[in-house]
Order: C-alpha cells, then sequence, then structure tokens
C-alpha cells in the first residue's frame, strides 16, 4: 500500500495527486505497489470537471428548449425542431454517462 495526496471536491468526485510514500511491500524506488491509500487530502475549489461538463450540457438543452417552444409559437418550423429535439436527447444521453462515471467515482473513495 501506498500513499498518495488526494483531491476531494464538494460533489463527492475526488482525483489521485502527488505520491507521498512508499509501503514496505514496494522496494523498488519510483514505484508504487498500486494499491493506493489516502495520505492526506484537500479540498478542491468550485465543481469538479464533470459536475462542469454536466452544468454546460443542462444550459445548452435549457436554450434548445426555449427555442423549441419559440419555434412552435411561430409554426412552420417542423424540421428544425425535429432536429432540435434529437440533438437534446443527445445531450441528455451524454449527461447520464457523465453523471454515472460520477456516482461509480463516489462509491469507489
Ligand atoms: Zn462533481
Amino acid at each position: 500500500m501506498c500513499y498518495f495526496e488526494q483531491t476531494r471536491w464538494n460533489c463527492g468526485y475526488w482525483k489521485w495527486g502527488t505520491f507521498r510514500q512508499q509501503c514496505e511491500k514496494e522496494y523498488r524506488t519510483g514505484e508504487t505497489c498500486g494499491l493506493k491509500l489516502v495520505y492526506s487530502w484537500q479540498p478542491a475549489q468550485g465543481p469538479c470537471k464533470i459536475c462542469e461538463q454536466k452544468c454546460k450540457k443542462e444550459r445548452r438543452i435549457d436554450k434548445m428548449l426555449n427555442d423549441i417552444q419559440r419555434w412552435q409559437r411561430e409554426g412552420n418550423r417542423r424540421a428544425t425542431i425535429e432536429k432540435t429535439m434529437r440533438d437534446v436527447n443527445d445531450i441528455q444521453l451524454q449527461i447520464n454517462e457523465l453523471l454515472a462515471s460520477h456516482v461509480e467515482r463516489e462509491r469507489t473513495l
């Protein structure tokens, strides 16, 4: 077991930082045994990169839904509306993937 710094976000996301201390089982210098343990951790500022990407995508969806509503009022934009609906779906799927990897990361702490 080797010890590493860790950075933690408020949302539960985390990442490994610099290597701190080698374990007794591993004698090769510069090598780590593969089992990482937390030496100490620091809170990170702002949202994690996954939350940040998710926010951006959510804002895009909001904008697209607004556009769709406007087009529906204006009429005569059926093809554009359908295309944008598909785009909204695609982005929603990407958001779901981001959420899944976020949850996965929180679980492995
Ligand atoms: Zn996050």
